[in-house]
């Protein structure tokens, strides 16, 4: 790094010695991670305004989504019964007026004042009248002249006490000066391929563009840097893990994997054959597997497991299968036991509750007998429990598990070598989107059903239909089946969600369903209570499971054939799939039913439920409105976050993007080569992980 020069403005120039910038706003900069010159640079707009998306205020509904610009009428702070302040101000364009309403920030009446001209966006809300609930606002300043004039506004993401209008002057203020430190360093042809601009270009459109689609493409560019990095990273850290061969190279017998075959009751589709053959493949590798196998909800993942734990036990070795919740790690238990039957084998399992003969059996494991299959909960990874010759570790929905948890199991050393690791997902997504999530784990797709799987009937039914819906219900329980019905987490009010689905539960007890027996399933139980109410109802002791929330992911009542959805509109598309998966395990037919008035775009919305039962179709349409976040329900650790791409809208720039990383590694593994020592900088600068995989000389 060059020293700084007096005076001499560089990229690494702390943001303290910019002109406008006193130790007060540096300390607020740093809120947003911005430090350096480059990064006030690098503190791209998240978003663009220009006149031709704002809306005339009369002219705004209920409901939809949207921008205006207005002057500031009145301010007020309103405290609200639950302790929250809520800072409120009405706006006026030409066309009338609306009340704006800021909960919980109250500080906004030192940065709004009366005459102040506002850029709003954000849902409108029916609250006394028209609300606009604003997800980020421009204060224009006194004398703006209420049309935004033509410009395309930047927006950028903000913090207390540093409005969007100072950072958009503050770099105004710098960017002439910063622009020319910046070069180009990848290759032109690269870009070419790629069909983005340069950097400079680009960092120029961004913060200064001409129009919206020129702000795009620049953004393109560095969307592109930053998948282009996170492939490398992916592709290098992927070699390095086949050159390490410190993975046990199995030997595919076909001793107890032909035997499990054979006494199947049915055929592996095309889908598991495949997976089947690409774990074998790389279970008798030398390098360790790191696989994910991905598959809808019952695609047939637990066989292609099997079929993977049968190889390592029959080269003396033991397998861990651990799932995130002991209901879920009994069933697979239960599961595997009836596949194995035939074979002879039963697996261990280990979770906090263990009987004295289970007991004795996990401490045989733990004593290193083999060959064994132990089937168990983080339990598995807990103190004490200690494997002799661990072979293989399988993790279902591995995504539930923390970083630490998923490698616990992968360190338990046989002679220097430690197991292969495949990782399990219900959680379909499309292959490209995968490899950008997940792209040092090589990916296997289960992407076909078993035949002999009854399609689940889905319908939309409004609220008029509700008594024949709950008649339905009750016919299919006294027909000896089972029913769920499940109630949306109300956002931020649990106690709104217990109260809906208390009183709910109450009334069908009383009316719709009395004399059925009904049990209630929600977020306030504890988890040895929550797991109480499932086992009742696995083992067939409860008719109707009224859950607030979302039910195990993959858990196996195969007597359940109706899953009732109350306020389907408040549920993720996913989440929808996700339930329905819930039904039509048997070999009864299944109902999955949507109950409630929904608007029209949420009646469009769902109408994907209803037209399709594929997963990955589900998903894509899900990822596509909501985003990669809530498609997972959290962020999931490991995977890579990114500050400008977004690998779903971005998946052809990402695949382009991985192209050009795999090309680059094939040429010069290490980046090595001179042409290429500044992209090693870039990736080092912004990556921990670059400092193992591409390590300088
Ligand atoms: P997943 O874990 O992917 O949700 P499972 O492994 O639980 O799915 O399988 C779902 C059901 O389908 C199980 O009852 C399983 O025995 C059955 N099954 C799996 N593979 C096949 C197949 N090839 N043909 C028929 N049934 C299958
Ligand atoms: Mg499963």
């Amino acid at each position: 790094m060059t020293p700084r020069a007096a005076g001499r403005l560089t990229l690494e120039t702390p943001v303290t010695y910019l002109t406008g910038v006193g130790p007060r706003r540096a300390e607020l900069l740093k809120r947003l991670n911005i430090f350096t010159a480059r990064d006030l640079l690098w503190h791209i707009p998240h978003r663009y305004e220009d006149a031709t998306t704002v809306r005339r205020i009369a002219t705004l509904r209920v409901g939809e989504d949207a921008t205006v610009i207005g002057t500031v009428v009145s301010t007020g702070i309103l405290p609200t019964r639950k302790g929250l302040r809520v800072f409120q101000a009405v706006v006026r364009d030409a066309s009338g007026l609306i009340e704006v309403a800021w909960p919980g920030q109250p500080w906004l009446e030192r940065q709004i004042a009366k005459e102040d001209v506002l850029l709003l966006s954000g849902p409108v809300r029916f609250f006394h009248g028209r609300q606009l609930a604003p997800r980020e606002f421009v204060n224009l300043g006194k004398d703006a002249d209420g049309t935004s004039g033509g410009r395309v506004l930047a927006v950028y993401g903000a913090t207390e006490g540093l409005s969007v209008k100072v950072l958009r002057g503050l770099v105004e203020a710098h960017l002439d000066a910063l622009l020319p430190l910046v070069e180009e360093y990848l290759p032109a042809s690269m870009l070419a391929a790629a069909g983005v601009p340069t950097l400079p270009e680009a960092l120029a459109a961004v913060h200064r563009p001409t129009s919206v689609a020129a702000a795009l493409a620049g953004r393109s560019r560095l969307a592109f840097e930053e998948l282009l990095c996170v492939h490398l990273l992916h592709r290098r850290a992927h070699a390095l893990a086949q050159e390490a061969q410190d993975g046990i190279r199995f030997v595919n017998r076909r001793d107890l994997t032909s035997r499990f075959r054979a006494a199947l009751p049915f055929t592996l589709t095309g889908a598991q054959t495949r997976s089947v053959r690409e774990i074998v493949g790389d279970l008798t590798a030398p390098a360790r597997m790191h696989r994910l196998l991905q598959g809808d909800v019952g695609a047939g993942k637990t066989v292609v497991a099997v079929f993977a734990a049968l190889v390592a036990m029959e080269n003396g070795y033991q397998v861990a299968c651990m799932a995130p919740t002991e209901l879920l790690a009994e069933q697979h238990a239960r599961t595997i036991t009836t596949l194995l039957a035939p074979l002879g084998i039963a697996p261990v399992l280990v979770t906090g509750r263990l009987g004295a003969a289970a007991r004795r059996a996990a401490a045989a494991t733990r004593a290193g007998e083999v060959p064994c299959l132990a089937v168990g909960t983080h339990a598995l990874v807990q103190e004490g429990v200690r494997f002799g010759r661990l072979g293989l570790v399988i993790i279902d929905e591995q995504h539930r598990f923390g970083v630490d948890q998923r490698r616990a199991l992968g360190e338990h050393r046989t002679a220097g070598r430690r197991p292969d690791v495949l990782l399990m997902s219900a959680t379909p997504i499309p292959r490209s989107l995968a490899l950008t999530m997940y792209g040092d784990l090589d990916v296997s797709l289960l992407d076909e059903r078993p035949p002999g799987r009854l399609p689940v009937t889905t319908a939309l039914r409004p609220e008029s239909a509700r008594a024949r819906v709950l008649g339905f219900v009750r016919r299919q329980v006294e027909a000896g089946r089972q029913a769920y019905v499940v109630y949306p987490l109300v956002e931020d009010s649990a106690k709104v969600t217990l109260k809906a689905a208390t009183t709910a539960f109450e009334e069908l007890s009383a009316g719709p369903l009395a004399g059925l027996r009904l049990a209630l399933l929600h977020g306030k139980l504890s988890s040895e209570e929550k797991d109480a109410v499932m086992r009742r109802f696995r083992d067939g002791a409860v008719d109707v499971l009224v859950a607030t929330t979302v039910i195990e992911v993959g858990i196996d009542v195969p007597n359940a054939t109706v899953m009732l959805i109350e306020h389907p509109e408040r549920f993720g598309l996913s989440q929808l799939h996700q339930l329905r998966g819930r039904v039509g395990r048997g070999a009864a037919e299944s109902f999955c039913i949507l109950l409630g008035d929904v608007g029209p775009e949420a009646a469009e919305r769902l109408q994907v439920i209803v037209d399709t039962e594929d997963g990955f179709e589900v998903a894509r349409a899900d990822l596509a409105l909501r985003g990669m976040g809530d498609l997972f329900g959290e962020r999931q650790s490991g995977v890579p976050t990114f500050r400008i791409a977004d690998p779903l809208r971005d998946e052809a720039l990402s695949d382009r993007a991985r192209e050009a990383a795999e090309r680059l590694l094939a040429d010069d593994p290490a980046l090595t080569r001179p042409s290429h020592r500044q992209l090693g900088e870039v990736l080092r600068r912004n990556y921990g992980r670059a400092l193992e995989l591409f390590r300088v000389g």
